[in-house]
């Protein structure tokens, strides 16, 4: 599941590949924007904005992506071949004299005037890695439901953008708190640390190639992904539940030790 440093990570591979040059091949294989020729036209810059990406190209226009659970955007240099699925995963190809540029398995591909962009991400809360970062508009935001869970909050992308899953687990870990605590209980010293903890997750992980939010070598995570496993802190097996709203549950990992909270009552496993 990509997250905000994944996506930026994605997004300055593009950048690096595209921009500033002129687009020879333009190739958008979903049926609204199939007709659509981007060839002739400069690349302006790629940004990511929270987990979206946003290409822009001379002319006014934005080429906008999801990447979601799966998908991916590859840069090939010419005569290597392409290897990030069957070809008829190809979402999205876009080229210049130099690379190539492929998008596989892309939920959300849209052309749309740049002017337009906030149709696409205006919904979107304070970027952790974008230049319109605001520590206290995310926390306002997030606070905004007392009631809700914290996993749930961190998650919602309209709170704040650029978290996912697996920080999710990890941030909560870090408050030392269960993510099934209402967010409205969260202690203040908490509270005030949540969005500069957040932060530096994710900008201590935008240039790593592997996840990392303990620290240490070969122990990437505290508790993602370690369900039953022991504790890095204190030595309790770690557990695993789902959490969401009913529509959509997400594995959840916490020390049950180290985050004292509310917790299901039976975990998955
Ligand atoms: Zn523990």
């Amino acid at each position: 599941m990509p997250e905000g440093d994944t996506v930026w990570q994605a997004a300055r591979r593009l950048h690096d590949a595209l921009a500033g040059q002129v687009l020879i091949r333009s190739d958008l294989r979903v049926p609204r924007f199939a007709t659509a020729d981007l060839t002739g036209r400069t690349v302006l810059d790629v940004t990511p904005r929270g987990k979206h990406l946003l290409t822009r190209v001379e002319g006014g226009l934005t080429l906008h992506s999801h990447l979601r659970m799966d998908g991916s955007w590859r840069v090939y240099p010419h005569g290597q071949r392409w290897n990030g699925g069957p070809a008829h995963q190809i979402r999205a190809i876009l080229g210049n004299a130099d690379r190539t540029a492929v998008g596989y398995r892309l939920p959300v591909l849209e052309l749309m005037r740049t002017t337009d962009e906030d149709r696409a991400v205006g919904h979107l809360g304070p970027d952790l890695l974008g230049p319109d970062w605001d520590p206290r508009l995310a926390l306002a935001n997030l606070l905004k439901d007392p009631a809700r869970p914290l996993g749930e909050a961190l998650l919602d992308q309209r709170n704040l953008a650029g978290i996912g899953n697996i920080f999710k687990s990890e941030l909560c870990f870090l408050l030392g708190v269960t993510p099934w605590l209402p967010v409205g209980e969260l202690p203040a010293d908490r509270s005030a640390k949540l969005p500069v903890l957040a932060r530096k997750l994710l900008e201590s992980n935008r240039e790593r190639p592997v996840r990392n939010t303990t620290g240490r070598r070969g122990q990437d995570l505290f508790v993602y992904g370690r369900a039953r496993r022991p504790c890095l802190r204190c030595r309790t097996p770690v557990r695993l539940a789902d959490q969401g709203d009913g529509s959509r549950e997400r594995p959840t990992y916490w020390c049950p030790t180290c985050q004292p909270g509310p917790a299901p009552f039976t975990p998955r496993r």
